[in-house]
């Protein structure tokens, strides 16, 4: 079979092999077990997807890019937690980055939440396109408007010390475009910060990980393709945090190391969608290794859900 070319959406680097297909119905199934909603629509036909690794910048995507819509996130948001606790690690870390005056634009702000984080000094400016995300906003009194921050940027060039972008840029399709309208918002010598899952962390060994995967996510970040976005739009990496594993994730990460450790040991292959019938086998079993494997407290060591990275604009 002839392998197709990919073209990376980040370095516009051409790549001729992927790592995995992922057939759409199996994504599919996942969100019908889970939340009992149909969300093939989404797919407009689409069979299967590819995984791909641009090894020049680091880039992990999926081939083609499908990401969700609003009726998708819908589905997603019913969840209210996803709102109401999301982003705690970013919100906490990055505040010591932004000085009392300065004026910060906050790109896929969902309610607003990083405003509570900031001096009442700031002003501050959320972007959301989820139609919930904004009648929560609303109801607190908080800053965000539903518009896309490609048409924003039209009207608000260096108009901010600070942007920040959490949890948005695995989900985005048009990258150029949206990376570069974030970028022209910032003032000479102002701050991008970035948080995005880091898939130098343990999700990359979750298999059937649904959230990580298309429609909500369509690109993996990590170190790598994070310094390589920076070089790629002129701004100097002034620091990079690998958050730690969180109390919450504790458990899944052993689980998910003693499933890894397994697979090695069986020479079975890792794979994002995982269906063949020694998946339960091998789960159960890495239930009950995890057990002993975490009185050694090796997650201490490891890295976490997510990387922020925060970049400066050049003075001239
Ligand atoms: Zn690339």
């Amino acid at each position: 079979m002839r392998e197709a070319n990919y073209k990376c959406p980040l370095c516009g680097n051409i790549i001729k092999s992927k790592i995995e297909i992922v057939k759409t119905i199996d994504i599919s199934n996942l969100y019908r077990r889970v939340y009992k909603k149909d969300i093939d629509y989404i797919w407009k036909g689409m069979e299967r997807l590819e995984y791909v690794l641009c090894r020049k910048c680091g880039l992990r995507f999926f081939d083609p890019i499908i990401s969700g819509d609003d009726d998708f996130y819908k589905i997603l948001l019913e969840d209210e937690w996803y709102y109401l606790h999301e982003g705690k690690t970013e919100y906490d870390y990055s505040r010591k980055f932004i000085k009392e005056k300065d004026r910060v634009l906050d790109i896929g702000a969902g309610r607003g939440a990083f405003r509570y984080y900031l001096s009442k000094k700031n002003y501050y400016q959320g972007l959301d396109l989820s139609s919930k995300a904004i009648e929560l906003a609303k109801k607190d009194g908080v800053n965000v408007l539903p518009i896309p921050i490609e048409e924003f940027s039209a009207k608000n060039k260096e108009g901010f010390d600070v942007v920040s972008i959490f949890q948005v840029i695995e989900h985005i399709s048009s990258l150029d475009k949206f990376l570069g309208s974030a970028i022209d918002c910032i003032a000479k010598g102002g701050l991008l910060i970035i948080a995005t899952p880091n898939n130098d962390g343990f999700i990359k060994y979750v298999s059937n990980f649904y959230l990580n995967l298309p429609p909500h996510h369509t690109l993996h970040w990590d170190e790598k393709s994070l310094r390589s976005m920076a070089e790629k739009y002129n701004l100097e990496v002034v620091d990079v945090y690998r958050e730690p594993v969180s109390s919450v994730h504790r458990q899944w990460w052993y689980n998910t190391m003693s499933m890894t450790y397994l697979n090695r040991l069986l020479r079975r292959d890792f794979r994002m969608i995982d269906y063949r019938f020694t998946y339960k086998i091998v789960h159960f079993a890495a239930k009950i290794l995890a057990r002993f494997y975490k009185l050694s407290g090796e997650h201490k060591r490891a890295f976490g859900q997510s990387i922020i990275v925060v970049c400066r604009k050049p003075d001239a």
